[in-house]
This record gives structure tokens, sequence and C-alpha cells, in this order.
């Protein structure tokens, strides 16, 4: 079958041929239909350092996908032939603590889809029956082929109330925007996000954000005060991984502010911890999303009305995967969808 792997240590990825994976009592193998590129796959073609300490060659990369059942394993129950599944890269042990207690997504021995065992970006995938989720008719394959970082994005938003509050995020990479526009939809009142590329802030701005704030020309206490804003943000999403976006954030945040901190920081980040200790603020890691809470509310919120769809500013077959990386890696893109 067709791949997209990491063949050799250095930028790119390649074209390859793979044998079909196997098929243990417990997995399904899906016939892959789309998917989409995520920040990780840009970090692995870049081989940058979190690449080469973390993604051993050669390996099958892709996390994001929408496919088909084509093979049930024996022990399989809940799926069948034909089913149209996305699913979870995070594969957890089941047997930690926090998996026994339903929490999953805290799963101290996960491994990752298309970073630990072959990816995505293959005619056929096999993963635990467990981790695929069954789309309803009414989710398109393009919605469904993006559910993992839209999932990124309702598990980081839906950490905390948002009903009526203020909202800043910093970071309108895809994630950011989606997160931005599920902020609206529960009904927060200001949805300011930042970024430092205008393609992305106009994209923000035409997905729900109140204001798109270009912080290398624009004051966000002037955006603020232009917003009636007298005190501060209530619920902050980071979601940059840029130490001078979280350093901004915590400056803007009320006292008693709430903040979910999903962006990945380059290394060690220095941190204001009076800002945090005297506004009182809570701070929330957020890693995946939760299995499978976040997969029915992802469901619901589109369902609901929620459109993300011009989050998908590109599609291309994947023989021409090639300008899908150059167009992720220029940042001029929301999400980058390749056809199998
Ligand atoms: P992305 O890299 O596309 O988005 C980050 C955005 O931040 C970019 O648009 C960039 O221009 C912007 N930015 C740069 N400098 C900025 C500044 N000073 N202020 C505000 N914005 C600035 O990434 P993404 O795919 O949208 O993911 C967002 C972040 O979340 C990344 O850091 C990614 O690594 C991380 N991530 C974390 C998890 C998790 O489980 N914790 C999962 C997926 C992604
Ligand atoms: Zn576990």
């Amino acid at each position: 079958m067709k791949t997209l792997a990491k063949s050799y240590p250095k930028e790119g990825i390649w074209m390859e041929q793979a044998e079909r994976p196997q098929v243990g009592h417990n997995d399904v193998l899906i016939k892959i239909k789309k998917t989409a590129i995520c920040g990780t796959d840009v970090h692995i073609y870049n081989w940058d350092e979190w690449s080469q300490n973390t993604i051993p060659v050669p390996m099958t990369v892709g996390h994001e996908f929408v496919g088909v059942i084509e093979e049930v394993g024996q022990e399989v129950q809940g799926f069948n032939i034909g089913d149209r599944v996305s699913g979870e890269g995070h594969i957890t042990c089941g047997y930690c603590r926090n998996c026994r207690a339903g929490r999953r997504h805290l799963c101290r021995n996960t491994y990752g889809v298309g970073v630990d065992r072959p990816g995505a970006f293959a005619e056929y995938l096999s993963i635990p029956a467990v981790n695929a989720f069954k789309l309803p008719d009414d989710i398109s394959d393009d919605m469904a082929s993006i559910f993992d970082p839209f999932g990124n994005a309702v598990h980081t938003a839906l950490s905390f109330d948002l009903v009526g509050e203020d909202v800043l995020i910093t970071g309108a990479g895809p994630i950011g925007i989606m997160a931005a526009a599920v902020c609206r939809h529960v009904g927060a009142r200001h949805v300011v996000i930042t970024d430092v590329n205008e393609y992305r802030l106009d994209l923000a701005k035409q997905l729900g954000a109140t204001k798109a704030v270009n912080v290398v020309d624009e004051d966000l206490e002037q955006v603020m005060s232009e917003l009636g804003m007298t005190e501060g943000f209530d619920v902050g999403l980071e979601m940059s991984g840029v130490p001078s976006a979280v350093k901004s954030m915590l400056k803007v945040m009320n006292n008693g502010g709430k903040i979910a901190m999903l962006g990945i920081p380059p290394s060690d980040m220095a941190v204001d911890w009076n800002q945090v200790i005297f506004k009182g603020l809570h701070i929330k890691g957020i890693y995946g999303r939760e299995m499978f809470e976040t997969w029915y509310k992802m469901v619901s919120l589109l369902q609901s009305g929620l459109d993300i769809s011009p989050i998908i500013t590109h599609q291309f077959k994947v023989d021409e995967f090639q300008k899908g990386f150059d167009i992720m890696r220029s940042g001029q893109s929301g999400k980058v969808i390749l056809e199998w």
C-alpha cells in the first residue's frame, strides 16, 4: 500500500510502499479516505529537535483521518465492516489508574499514531477498536478528517464556563481559530484572538472572533478598552506555545481568571508567577482530547449549527502531498486535507 513516511533522518516526507498493517484480535482495519496535515506532521517534516528525539525512522506519519472499516478483529464488538469512522490517535494502556477511572486522556503510557507507531497517512490504518469513533451520516468526511485538532479546540475551550465570559485566545493557528468559533457558539461575549499572521487573523474573523489582533502592531489593552472591558479577561486559551504570548495573557487576565494551556513551548519558559499568585489564576494543562466525551461534543456542536468548514482552506490528492506540506509550512493556510 501507498504511505507517506519519514524515511530518512533529514528534512522531508516521502511517498513509500509498505505492507498492509496486521489486524490484531482487538483491532479494526480502516481504509483511509481523507487525512489532514497537523502541525506535528510539519515538525516531523522539518526534522526539528523534538522530532529527532521522538520519531524512529522509518515511520509512517499522520494521525488525522476519516475512513471506512474494512476488517474487524475477532474480539471486536460494536463495529462492523463498512462503518465510517475517525479515531483517537492516542493509544492508551487500559490498566493505569487514570485509564481504569475512565480518564484515558491522562493515561501515563500513551502511544501516538504516526509518532510512535505507524500512522494514518497510508491506504490502510490498523488501530484498537476502542480508539475508533463511529460517525453519524450528517458529519461530512471533511469535518471528520479534522476531528483530532477540532477535539483539541473543543476540549480546551470547554474546560471552563464560557457563557457571557470574555475570552482571550493567543495563537490563531487552526486550533485557536476553531476554539474561537466554539467559544462564540456556546455563548461567550467577546472572543479576542491574537497572532502575528494576517492570513490567519482574517480566517479567525470569518469564524466568529469578535476581534483579531496582530500583536506586532496592535496593543491588547487598547483593544480591551475599545470593547469596553474594564477589568480583564475571564478565560484565556493559550494556543500558540510562544512565551511572549503567555506573558501578555497573564498580564490581561482578570483576578480569578482561568487559563487552559494547549500550546507547546519550544523549551523551558519563564513565567511571572506573581501574576498567577496575586490574581488567583487557575491554570490547566491540556493534552489531547477526552476519550470520548470530547468526540460526542464535537458531533453535537456541529449538529447544533456550529460551522467551522471555512477552516479547511486547501485540498489535494495524496500524490500532490508536497504541495500540501509546502502550503502548511508557509503559514498561509488553515487545515490542509489530503485525499487518498
Ligand atoms: P500553529 O503552529 O498552526 O499555531 C500557532 C499560531 O501561533 C501560529 O498561527 C503563529 O503564527 C501564532 N503565533 C506566533 N507568535 C505569536 C504571538 N506572539 N502571539 C500570538 N500568536 C502567535 O499550531 P496549531 O496546530 O493551531 O496548534 C496550536 C498549538 O497547540 C501549537 O503550539 C501546537 O504544538 C499545540 N498542540 C498541543 C496539543 C496538546 O495536546 N497539548 C495538541 C495539538 C497541538
Ligand atoms: Zn493508561
